[in-house]
């Protein structure tokens, strides 16, 4: 068994966990990091068992474009990455994109991750239109 300390991304408490899994990678399950400067040992249910998602068959796991009809086609990373840059530079207006490009980040992602996301946004998109899915 291999296992992996990383965050728990359920909510802004950003307990410390451990991924537990088998040699093939195969999620097992979770344990709590009992060293951890914020949860000491502790998670709360969600942290302990919410973990079904990661393996349920609805979960996506190529990048999709969305065809002009509606129905989305798999396609690469590099396809998708593409498209989505060359999307958000015909948005870009030169100026404040703020009424012109909106980003939403996730509550399940960590501080770091949503501070990254504010950054590209502000800095980078030249959009202050940032929010999360916890308001939607
Ligand atoms: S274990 Fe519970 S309290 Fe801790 S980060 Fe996860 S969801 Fe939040």
């Amino acid at each position: 068994m291999k296992r992996m300390e990383t965050t728990c991304g359920y909510c802004g408490c950003g307990c410390g966990i451990y991924v537990n899994m088998a040699d093939d990678g195969t999620m097992l399950g979770i344990t709590p990091s009992y060293n951890h400067v914020v949860s000491k040992g502790k998670l709360c249910s969600k942290g302990w068992h919410g973990f079904a998602f990661v393996r349920d068959s609805r979960r996506l796991s190529n990048p999709l474009i969305k065809q002009e009809d509606g129905t989305f086609r798999e396609t690469s990373w590099e396809e998708a990455l593409e498209f989505a840059a060359n999307g958000l530079k015909s948005a870009m207006t030169g100026g404040d994109n703020t009424d012109a490009i909106g980003v939403i980040s996730s509550a399940r992602c960590t501080n770091e991750e949503n501070f990254l996301m504010a950054k590209l946004a502000r800095a980078g998109l030249k959009t202050s239109s940032v929010d999360h899915c916890a308001r939607l």
